[in-house]
């Protein structure tokens, strides 16, 4: 199976909650057209798409981000470019908790609730198939551990209960796993590859 993805994290990750699948990244000569869609599945299906048109081969792909509900669900779609087509993840970042601290409503400290979604695309002989996970929790302003990517030092998970205060990058990454979005799309994916291949 091929994973449609160019980002190193993603693919690292993945691997790790599919163990049993040999996930195989894109290979170099293969172009990702532009993610066009407004939607997480729209994205995840453009990119499984281009894979499945360039290799023949069975793939998946997916596509996340966060959405902060008092900025109407910004930055969604546009996680990896909020602050520019080159942006880092600390500049998206930067913008993100900048309008979440001056919006109504917000809480302590500048904090307010969010969620990273995942929906990943799986196109084999049988034809598209989509799954969606999303991890609950609250950005902060404090920003606070190394591990993990791109929102993952101001994002603390509810999963690891109230009196848990670290953030997504101060868990190891099997922590992460077994609560994040993407951890959550690929188990809905693995139950069903496990349905249809057994
Ligand atoms: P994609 O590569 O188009 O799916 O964009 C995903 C973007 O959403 C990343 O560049 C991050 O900014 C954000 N994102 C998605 N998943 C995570 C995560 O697990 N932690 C932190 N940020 C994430």
């Amino acid at each position: 199976m091929i994973l449609s993805s160019r980002n190193e994290h993603k693919v690292r990750e993945l691997a790790e909650i599919l163990p049993g699948s040999e996930l195989k990244a894109l290979p170099a000569e293969v172009e990702l057209p532009p993610e066009t869609g407004v939607t997480f599945e729209e994205n995840a299906l453009i990119k499984a798409r281009a894979a499945r048109n360039a290799t023949g081969e069975v793939v998946i792909a997916d596509d996340s981000g966060l959405e902060v509900d008092l900025l109407d669900g910004r930055p969604g779609v546009y996680s990896a470019r909020y602050a520019g087509e080159d942006a880092t993840d600390g500049e998206n970042l930067a913008k993100v908790l900048a309008e979440l601290a001056l919006a109504d409503g917000a809480g302590p400290g500048g904090s307010g609730s969010a969620r990273y979604v995942c929906a990943i695309a799986l196109i084999d002989d049988s034809g598209e198939h989509l799954f969606r996970g999303t991890c609950e929790g609250r950005l902060v302003q404090d920003l606070r551990g190394d591990g993990g990517f791109g929102y993952d030092p101001a994002f603390v998970p509810d999963a690891t209960g109230p009196d848990d205060g670290r953030t997504m990058a101060e868990l190891d990454p099997a922590e992460k796993n077994a609560i994040s979005h993407r951890g959550a799309a690929a188990g809905v994916l693995a139950a069903h590859l496990e349905s249809t291949t057994g």
